[in-house]
């Protein structure tokens, strides 16, 4: 078991990094904000393990968010890599390789067409604004919890690291901005009916996680999604899911395919760059040609469609494509957690509800029902706290905060398996004891 001294240097980097980064990270969830204690800084990476500052290693079930879905330093991807920077590193105009990703994405997702950007937070403020622009309709509707970058439209009842910090509203967010995103409670139909009703032929867009990642996991409820899709026909709005978590993890197709739900734009992030800066956002070809320079609502960037960045996602999603396995993989994988997972927690006389999806998985601390931002607050953080730390003393590096999901990789095999089940054993026993 590890020792916090045994991060000696994670600690002085961390003091270090505070002097000219604001809170000594590049993104707030990373700041361990709401568990406590300092972050760990990280050296290197190997499959299934990350190897800290001062050479810990630990099992990852976060990689990097998502993007590590074939584990970590995955060779057909580093070569890759290598061989794109040794010929071009970025040319800011037209490359084939763009046009491979985005067949590659076109066929295994079935959008039409595809732009790509350089993160999700593009991604999903360049969907809304081709709604707006399709639609002539200025307002949006989102789900309480769900997090869609950093855009401001979004930063209204966001999840993820918005919510670690306890600013769901961000100063900073213009009151027109706040006053054109309406809100709803993720998986209630009847508070959309009411905020279309309430605002007639005004909403472009209602834009959702289908399968919620940023308050913990939250599947959405049986035909939820379909009522969703079922109400923006009826109205003339433009339905967006936000894949940027889901997309090429759940399935292929993403939770278009494993939903079995179609929407109208779709934004992606993390596995559709394989570890690099991508992000992408397409749909149906009739909305995707008003966007310039086929169409009027504008969208640009320096570095998108990057050679590097693109290789690298290029050769992650052909993997997955010609390798169904994978998901088959992680998703058992997966299941195998929460099954041990909830033997060892029912065993203990702590509070919890698991849920999960395919590949994404979360713990609450909570006896409720998770299917909403509200359900999804009532967690004991202090139990999560305690079950966070001392995971990540087991060797076992976990999201740190209890609004995220766990991300499983491919190259979670049995010992990996065994070793966190292990550790959650000795953790949960010793939070009971006390
Ligand atoms: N949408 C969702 C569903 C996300 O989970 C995230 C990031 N966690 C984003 C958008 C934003 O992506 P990025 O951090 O790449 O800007």
């Amino acid at each position: 078991m590890l020792q916090p001294q045994e991060r000696k240097n994670s600690e002085q980097l961390f003091e270090r990094a505070g002097k000219h980064i604001p809170g000594g990270v590049n993104s707030p969830v990373r700041a361990f904000k709401s568990v406590g204690g300092n972050p760990i800084f990280f050296s290197r990476a190997e499959g299934a393990y990350v190897f800290d500052e001062d050479d810990n290693r630990y099992i990852d079930f976060i990689n990097s968010w998502g993007p590590m879905i074939l584990g970590h330093g995955f060779p057909e991807v580093v070569e890759a890599v290598q061989m794109q920077a040794a010929r071009a590193m970025s040319f800011g105009a037209p490359t084939e390789l763009e046009i491979q990703l985005a067949e590659t994405i076109c066929e295994m997702t079935g959008i039409d067409m595809v732009r790509l950007v350089n993160s999700g937070t593009e991604a999903c403020m360049s969907a809304i604004r081709l709604a707006r622009g399709y639609t002539g309709r200025d307002k949006i509707i989102k789900f309480e919890g769900c997090y869609h970058g950093h855009g401001d439209s979004f930063l209204i009842k966001a999840g993820s690291g918005a919510s670690t910090l306890g600013v769901p509203n961000s100063p900073g967010v213009t009151k027109g901005t706040a006053t054109d995103t309406l809100t709803a409670p993720f998986n209630d139909l009847a508070a959309v009916e009411k905020l279309i009703s309430e605002n007639p032929d005004q909403i472009a867009a209602i834009i959702t996680e289908p399968v919620a990642g940023n308050m913990g996991c939250v599947p959405p409820a049986e035909g939820y999604m379909e009522g969703l899709r079922a109400l923006c026909d009826k109205h003339g709005i433009v339905f967006i899911m936000d894949e940027v978590m889901t997309g090429f993890r759940l399935a292929p197709g993403g939770a278009q395919e494993r939903l079995g739900v179609e929407a109208d734009l779709v934004c992606y992030g993390k596995v559709i760059g394989g570890g690099m800066p991508v992000g992408a956002f397409g749909g149906k070809r009739e909305i995707f040609q008003h966007i310039a320079p086929t169409g009027p609502v504008y969208q640009a960037g320096t570095l998108s469609g990057n050679p590097l960045a693109v290789i690298s996602g290029l050769t992650t999603l052909r993997y997955l494509q010609n390798h169904p396995e994978v998901y088959a993989h992680i998703d058992h994988m997966t299941e195998r957690i929460e099954d041990g997972m909830r033997e060892i927690l029912e065993n203990s006389k702590l509070p919890f509800t698991i849920n999960r999806l395919g590949s994404m998985i979360s713990i609450h601390f909570c006896e409720n029902e998770v299917m909403d931002y509200t359900t999804a607050s009532e967690g004991n953080n202090n139990y999560f706290k305690q079950f966070f730390h001392g995971m990540l003393n087991e060797g076992i590096y976990l999201p740190p905060s209890a609004y995220e999901t766990w991300f499983v990789g491919n190259t979670i095999g049995e010992s990996e398996l065994e070793h966190t089940l292990y550790a959650a054993e000795r953790v949960i026993e010793e939070m009971s004891a006390q």
